[in-house]
């Protein structure tokens, strides 16, 4: 990586005045890290020109392929500040490989593990003033890959272009932690068999923004998806994946079927939770399931989880066909001691005896 720093950084102050509000996605640090793919005549490609540069608007070809087809993938990590103020990331190998399946996915280069990660180490020793250290929060890592080549034909680009920018983090749905309530689509369906559901792609989320103004016309935050072709099984929300908690103990959530996000937070939790003895279940969980067992109460919780809001309890799901509650997590819940827990590994107050942190 070569490295030219901003020559109009944000000051001391403004950068002091976002971070006392940090929102989420609002503000952007001052650098960005940058990789060039090409192909060259033989259909050979490969990255060269690894830089950190000034974060500003990127220069484009109006018929660069991403602007018309949308061939583009992304991540989403956090840096978090320890009480020593050293710099940590949470299973960043996890974002890479999931990075590359994308990448399969979307006919891009793979990116190696190893580049990946030192990307996010560059970006983040520049802009290391910017990593917050309140209560609950990070600076959010957003790695992304573009197809640059300007060609209105329908093939994979010949040039892509790789960055990552940081954005300073608090609670994605603000304030203090409290059940959300998520709207059930039954118009909008997120996925198909065969089609990008696994991918991380911007694709997946411009189609699910329909459903989210319907979402948030019935004063919802979060959609939850069904898959309408497989007796309606649960999915996953917008940008989380979901779980259930029974009363016998057992944690449920929806298997790995094609069409849903491999979470990193998911994988996670369904560890922490082996590792309290409860029993997991990756399985089909249909809506009329969720019904049932909030109605005979052997449904005891729900949550939602991901990288931006962690675990978040979920109190209702609406539907079109009217409310079903789901009970408030208490502070001895699933929920809330996995939820403890895994915060606290991600800050450093809980030993790391998985090997999930690495040092920036
Ligand atoms: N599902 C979707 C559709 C998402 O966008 C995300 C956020 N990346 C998740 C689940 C949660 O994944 P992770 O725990 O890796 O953030």
């Amino acid at each position: 990586f070569s490295q030219q720093l901003s020559t109009h950084p944000k000051s001391a102050e403004q950068r002091a005045e976002i971070l006392a509000n940090p929102g989420f996605g609002d503000h952007f640090t001052d650098h960005t890290a940058v990789i060039d793919w090409t192909q060259d005549a033989e259909g050979k490609g490969g990255w060269h020109d690894a830089r950190v540069e000034p974060y500003g608007p990127i220069a484009m070809d109006p018929a660069s392929a991403v602007l018309h087809y949308g061939q583009e993938i992304f991540e989403g990590l956090k840096a978090y500040r320890h009480a020593d103020g050293s710099v940590w990331t949470f299973r960043p190998e996890a974002n890479a490989e999931r990075f590359n399946k994308s990448a399969v996915r979307l006919a891009l280069p793979e990116l190696p593990e190893a580049d990946f990660i030192e990307s996010l180490r560059r970006l983040v020793s520049v802009d290391k003033a910017w990593v917050p250290s309140g209560d609950g929060e990070a600076l959010y890592l957003r790695p992304f890959m573009i197809a640059t080549e300007a060609f209105l034909g329908v093939r994979p680009s010949r040039e892509v272009s790789y960055r990552v920018i940081a954005s300073p983090a608090g609670n994605y749905f603000g304030g203090e932690l409290k059940p959300v309530s998520i709207w059930l689509s039954t118009t909008y369906a997120r996925a198909g068999r065969g089609g990008t559901g696994e991918a991380k792609c911007g694709g997946n989320y411009a189609a699910s923004l329909a459903a989210q103004i319907e979402a948030e016309s019935h004063g919802c935050k979060q959609v939850l998806f069904l898959d309408p072709f497989n007796d309606n099984a649960v999915e996953e929300l917008g940008g989380m994946n979901v779980f259930f908690v029974f009363a016998d103990g057992t944690l449920v959530t929806p298997a790995l079927n094609g069409t849903i996000l491999h979470g990193v937070t998911r994988s996670s939790v369904l560890q922490l939770a082996r590792d309290r003895g409860l029993t997991v279940q990756e399985r089909k969980i249909t809506i009329d399931e969720w019904r049932d067992a909030a109605a005979d109460g052997t449904l005891t919780e729900v949550f939602a989880c991901g990288t931006a809001a962690v675990i978040t309890p979920i109190g209702e799901l609406k539907t079109a066909e009217g409310s079903i509650a789901c009970p408030a997590p208490g502070p001895d819940s699933v929920a809330m001691g996995i939820r403890a827990e895994l915060l606290g590994i991600q800050t450093g107050t809980v030993e790391d005896t998985h090997g999930w942190l690495t040092r920036l």
